[in-house]
């Protein structure tokens, strides 16, 4: 019975690589139909920004039919004000982000900019005409000036020096031994959460679009770093249309709307002062955080925000 049962086993063990394989595959496929279904319409002009007026009207949407993601979401960011979007783990806040950069399309309702739907616009003016700082940033393997340059390849020295010191990574690429050279990414140097966003911003400011949609990371930073990332992003949202995906309200207080996400649906929106006033959803989670960050900001009283 062993003999037998030892070529089933293999049997066994090969069937489920292949399966694996297999998924693997599937999960490949469905990850090139998604990016082959936006496509730019035959007709698509190109994008044609004045201030950058951002909507989102009745904006609906399921990754998958059977499990709706955003359910009638309707805001606008007026052109070069700031809208931060605010909410719990998994409410749709990324997903607004990633529908307005359209790498997918809305499923019911409609997302414009300076009243053009993006659907009926090509793809390329789109994503020229939006900043992304990711909550995750990719460095290449190459050297710091290529990784901050890739926001606008053929910007010299002195435009790379002045995107770095607004997004404050200036300081810290002046006190790398082989400085602008340092190779950076998998096979150099790492660069911490932080340091990575820095760059994200320095590209971004670089890029110099109208809109930008800066989804804040999750992880906690220290008071200083997050200091310094705070001095950098209001700096690259100063002049543009901004979306903010935020997990930390303190950066947030100064937006002209916060808009509260819970499960797809606007649950409050509001200013921050008119929000903590109301006593709901914002100003407990508001509470939760003060509590969790109390220690530090005694510790540390004057704010830059
Ligand atoms: P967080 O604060 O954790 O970043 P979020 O509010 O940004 O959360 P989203 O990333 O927008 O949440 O995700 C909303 C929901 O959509 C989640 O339940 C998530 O599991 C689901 N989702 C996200 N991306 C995909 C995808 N590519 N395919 C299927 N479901 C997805």
């Amino acid at each position: 019975l062993l003999q037998l049962y030892q070529p089933l086993n293999i049997f066994g063990f090969v069937y489920r690589a292949v399966r694996e394989a297999l998924n693997d595959m599937e999960t490949m496929f469905e990850l090139l139909t998604v990016a082959a279904e936006v496509r730019d319409r035959p007709d698509a002009r190109p994008l044609v920004t004045r201030g950058g007026e951002l909507r989102f009207e009745a904006v609906d949407f399921a990754y998958d039919p059977r499990r709706p993601i955003l359910k009638g979401v309707g805001f606008s960011v007026p052109a070069g004000r700031t809208v931060a979007v605010v909410g719990p783990t998994g409410a749709g806040k990324s997903t607004l982000s990633r529908l307005l950069y359209r790498f997918y399309d809305v499923t019911g309702g409609r997302i414009t900019i300076d009243g053009q739907d993006i659907r009926e616009v090509t793809q390329d003016s789109l994503r020229a005409a939006i900043g992304i700082v990711p909550q995750d940033t990719v460095l290449f393997n190459d050297t710091i000036a290529y990784n901050i340059a890739y926001g606008r390849p053929g910007a010299d020295r002195a435009e790379l020096e002045r995107a770095a010191a607004a997004a404050q990574i200036l300081r810290f690429v002046q006190t790398l031994p082989d400085g602008w050279e340092t190779q950076v990414g998998e096979r150099g140097l790492k660069l911490s959460g932080g340091e990575k966003q820095r760059v994200a911003i320095a590209r971004t400011l670089l890029k110099d679009p109208p809109i930008l949609i800066l989804d804040e990371a999750t992880s906690a930073l220290d008071t200083h770093t997050e200091r310094e990332i705070q001095a950098a992003l209001k700096e690259a949202s100063r002049g543009r249309t901004t979306l903010v995906i935020a997990h930390r309200l303190s950066t947030i207080v100064d937006a002209d709307e916060i808009i509260v996400l819970d499960q797809g649906r606007i649950v409050e929106r509001g200013t921050h002062a008119g929000l903590l006033a109301r006593g709901g959803f914002y100003a407990a989670l508001w509470r939760s955080q003060q509590e969790g960050t109390a220690p530090e900001t005694e510790a540390e009283p004057e704010t830059v925000v």
